[in-house]
């Protein structure tokens, strides 16, 4: 059984549903192949129309799917409303893309025609999170279906309500199975991987490295986007008082459960000055009600993840770091941790080394640029990174030699346009770029046609 309760209330039971077993995982599969198969064949002009019948649904219960988000996953209202909407505009996006050309024509090396033309992959199953129950299960599902596949959904436990009501929403609006979503844990998962003609998966690195091996052995196409360690480098021309409050917040937001949260701030100089602007900024961000308009950061999403963050500053401490600010938990029903600002960890603590996913972070410093970026890269994880300076040549080099696969200059490592390739470097992705354009290489097979 799957039961998803409320991290801020984890007495509120928002929804409790049986977990799918294996072999009705088939047979969805095998509904879906059979809608597939009339849906690719049908008109793009029917596809953008259903794509754009699917952003209007959404749009159409924007207030009651943000307040869903909030219920089920403790995310602070405004962003829970951004994510609606980013959810309406990646649908349309995508209802726009299926008019995009589907090959090129080539001048061929004899007489004829020599051309490529891409073709759907089958059905695409997708494995999400929990942290943007709508937005990532759409920028998957979306260009899925937009280029003429069909779409299995298994979303993360934590956030089953969310994709059982888009499921609702877009039911009048598909033909049957053809966008189907199958409450369940990682055996759920696994039969998903088993039966899918393409795999697109966004999750912890244990999970997508479990998923990648299956895909590998059945030699189906895979995607996995994994967790993130994002680092920000601060030099010492940046204005200070205003970017400790975007750091703060990229830090600390949603209790710092993004893939792209800040995890890490390198200071580049004397850090004296960044600590206090920093330690105030995150100390003024307000902790409590996730439905509360002022609210920045709600609570973990269960008692273990709450319990992680506190025994990783605990741990800190031990290893001879400083607690500059939080650690504590706040008195409260849910699963709530003050955000936590920690320094001088050894190098191989796992805050310098791990994704801690929630609200805590890394203060570090170093002498100079080169330094930083070389503390910077020194993780696994190569998702997002940020610097902050005034200086066009600085700008252009930590670009270049940051791992990551989105760098922000003067902008907080979080927050991504929607309509362009997302996806990380090193541990952080396998298997190629999704959103944007990259989307319709992943979800297709280019055939390449000859006619002499
Ligand atoms: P998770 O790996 O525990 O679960 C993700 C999904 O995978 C769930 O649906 C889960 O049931 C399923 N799953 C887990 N193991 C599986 C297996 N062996 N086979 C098949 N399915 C399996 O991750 P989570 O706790 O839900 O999400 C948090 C993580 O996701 C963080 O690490 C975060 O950084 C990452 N994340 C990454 C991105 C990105 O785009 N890079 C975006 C959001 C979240």
């Amino acid at each position: 059984m799957i039961s998803s309760y409320s991290p801020q209330q984890p007495k509120d039971l928002v929804v409790e549903v049986p977990a799918t077993a294996p072999d009705e995982v088939a047979v969805a599969f095998e509904n879906a192949r059979t809608a597939q198969r009339e849906w690719s064949a049908g008109p793009a002009a029917a596809r953008a129309g259903a794509l754009n019948a699917m952003a209007d649904a959404v749009a159409g219960a924007a207030g009651e799917l943000a307040d869903l988000v909030v219920r089920e996953v403790g995310k602070p209202v405004l962003e829970a409303r951004g994510e609606v909407g980013r959810s309406v505009a990646i649908l349309r996006y995508y209802a726009q893309q299926v008019f995009d050309p589907i090959g090129a024509v080539h001048e061929p090396s004899a007489q004829g025609l020599l051309f490529t033309s891409r073709r759907p992959l089958g059905v695409a199953g997708l494995i999400t999170p929990w942290n943007f129950p709508l937005a990532i299960p759409l920028w998957k599902a979306a260009p899925a279906l937009a280029f003429g596949n069909g779409a299995v959904l298994k979303p993360a436990p934590e956030s089953t309500a969310c994709a059982l009501r888009l499921a609702e929403l877009f039911a009048p609006l598909l033909a049957d199975g053809l966008f189907a979503v199958l409450p369940g844990e990682a055996e759920t998962g696994q039969a998903v991987v088993a039966h899918a003609d393409v795999i697109s998966f966004t999750g912890s690195g244990a999970g997508g490295r479990a998923v990648a091996r299956a895909a590998g052995e059945r030699g189906v196409r895979v995607q996995a986007e994994m967790g993130g360690q994002s680092p920000t480098i601060v030099l010492p021309d940046a204005d200070l008082g205003a970017v400790a409050g975007q750091i703060a917040a990229a830090a600390m937001g949603f209790a710092g459960q993004k893939c792209t949260s800040t995890k890490r701030v390198v200071v580049v100089g004397d850090a004296a000055e960044f600590r206090d602007t920093f330690v105030a900024a995150v100390e003024a961000l307000v902790v409590g009600d996730p439905a509360a308009t002022e609210t920045t950061v709600g609570p973990l999403i269960s008692e273990a993840a709450r319990d992680r963050v506190v025994d990783v500053a605990r741990s800190a401490v031990d290893a001879g770091g400083r607690v500059l600010t939080g650690g504590g938990v706040p008195d409260s029903d849910g699963w709530f941790v003050a955000p936590t600002v920690v320094e001088s960890v050894p190098s191989d603590h796992v805050l310098a080394r791990d994704e801690v996913f929630g609200p805590i972070c890394l203060l570090q410093t170093a002498p100079d640029l080169d330094q930083a970026i070389a503390v910077a890269n020194a993780v696994p994880a190569g998702l997002a990174a940020a610097v902050y300076t005034r200086d066009l040549a600085t700008s252009l080099q930590a670009a270049q030699r940051l791992d990551a696969g989105l760098v922000k200059v003067n902008a907080p490592t979080t927050g991504v346009d929607f309509y362009l390739p997302f996806g990380g470097e090193k541990a952080s992705s396998l298997g190629g770029r999704e959103q944007g354009k990259a989307a319709q290489d992943f979800y297709t097979s280019t055939r390449t046609i000859t006619i002499t």
